[in-house]
């Protein structure tokens, strides 16, 4: 049953994630997959944060169910129907009122790299400006357009011809805690002699998920923001993975309180795994032509359906919001008391609410790490420029016993690969008691460094 013969010659080289997980998965719910042969798996990959809802969600399960037995439209391109007015009309009163955001919402091809695409397109259309800011380690998608705007060079060198129409620049932190890299961006711009075009925009994740799980402060973003206002320039947050509740609130720019002037949103925005992506553009930047921008697949009412449920479940009220605060707190105190067992190995805890890791001195550990948790029945990836950070991306509507279930495997395989000897310093029982008992942590908030 578990012959995977017909993978290996049928399917291209390309994929990635299979080759970790070596198995031939069947069925899920919530945060556990079954294989063919039964086999159970946690989840902590969560399709790449594209199941922010858990796997087969019975909420919104049974609002998908009802609209494909009633004949509900599946397929529509850009058409008007009811799913999608439930859709937006959510979206306006769930979302962007209470928010005070005033943003149109721009349907795009299902990907987020389709979403990306198109906000760089309009940017640039808007402005009359080429050139586009993007961030060392950030990852924006694998289409030329959004690839340019990417920083790993693997993806890159894939493209087989020059990427232009970008220029990097220091993420925050990119040179320790006591470099500004605001500073260093705003000299670029001001400078006319600095040798850097005058961008259409800037594109930043608030959290860089593929490269590492570097955090933006608020106060970096702030003055980002503000930078970009006094110069007219645009601002483009990516937040298709870091959005979508995954750090704790809807956009994963309300801490800092930015209002972009373009937003892009994917993966869990269906709720349920399903292809769906959008651009949210401030009324002033939606200057399309009728089609300048399209895609067959705008109109999966399917998505639809099950992204307004997800809202009107999960976001009428702060309840979730403060759930997924708590874990997120929970999960980096975790976190810490793995990174204070083993200092040798794990060098600090990266990330914010429920996108945090560990990083690990050596790359090659770490993906030995993750091999072992999967024999222990636990998917985790890695991400980073080395691929040496491990990532929990565990569905936000993991139970307890999940959670400390799938801990618990990271912390075994942790072990394992660098054994149980300690430094001198450390007081094993007193590690093992905060290990048993999460609390919140008492580290400053990484967001607000
Ligand atoms: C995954 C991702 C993308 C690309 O989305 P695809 O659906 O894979 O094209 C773009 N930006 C960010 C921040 C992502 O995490």
């Amino acid at each position: 049953m578990n012959n995977r013969n017909i993978f290996l010659h049928l399917e291209s080289k390309v994929q990635s994630y299979a080759r970790a997980f070596p198995c031939i998965l069947k069925t899920a719910q919530g945060a556990q997959l079954w294989d063919v042969s039964g086999r159970r798996y946690l989840d902590f990959l969560a399709g790449a944060g594209s199941l922010n809802y858990g796997h087969n969600n019975p909420v919104l399960k049974r609002a998908l169910i009802e609209h494909i037995t009633q004949d509900g439209i599946t397929h529509s391109l850009d058409l008007h129907t009811e799913a999608k007015q439930q859709f937006l009309e959510a979206m306006q009163d769930i979302i962007f009122k209470p928010r005070g955001l005033d943003y149109v919402v721009q349907f795009t091809g299902p990907t987020g790299a389709n979403a990306v695409e198109a906000a760089l397109k309009i940017a640039r259309k808007v402005t009359g400006r080429t050139n586009v800011i993007c961030f060392t380690n950030s990852f924006h998608g694998v289409t030329t357009g959004a690839l340019a705007a990417t920083g790993n060079s693997y993806y890159r060198r894939a493209a087989g011809v020059p990427l232009h129409g970008t220029t990097a620049m220091p993420f925050d932190g990119y040179f320790g805690d006591d470099v500004n890299t605001i500073d260093y961006l705003d000299r670029m711009l001001s400078d006319p002699s600095s040798g850097i075009d005058t961008p259409a925009a800037v594109i930043v994740e608030t959290v860089q998920g593929e490269g590492g799980l570097n955090v933006a402060s608020n106060d970096w973003l702030q003055q980002l923001q503000t930078l970009c206002r006094n110069k007219k320039i645009l601002l483009i947050v990516d937040d298709i993975q870091a959005g979508c509740g995954r750090t704790g609130t809807f956009f994963s720019f309300e801490a800092a309180g930015l209002q972009p002037d373009i937003v892009t949103l994917s993966k869990s925005l269906s709720g349920y795994g399903l292809p769906f992506a959008v651009v949210l553009l401030q009324r002033s930047v939606d200057q399309w032509k009728p089609g300048e921008h399209n895609g067959t697949f705008r109109g999966n009412n399917h998505a639809f359906v099950t992204a307004t449920a997800m809202l009107k479940h999960y976001w009428r009220t702060t309840d979730f919001a403060d759930s997924v605060q708590m874990k997120g707190e929970q999960l980096g105190a975790r976190l810490q008391q793995l990174v204070d067992r083993f200092p040798l190995h794990l060098t600090e805890v990266r990330g914010r609410g429920m996108m945090q890791g560990v990083c690990c001195a050596d790359p090659k550990r770490a993906a030995a790490v993750t091999e072992r948790a999967f024999k222990h029945g636990l998917i985790i990836e890695r991400s980073g420029p080395l691929d040496e950070v491990i990532k929990c991306m565990m569905p936000l509507t993991i139970s307890n016993v999940e959670w400390e279930e799938g801990l618990d495997i990271l912390e075994t395989a942790c072990s394992e690969e660098f054994g149980t000897e300690l430094p001198e310093f450390t007081n094993y029982q007193t590690s093992i008691d905060l290990w048993r008992v999460p609390k919140s942590s008492n580290r400053p908030n990484s967001a607000t460094r």
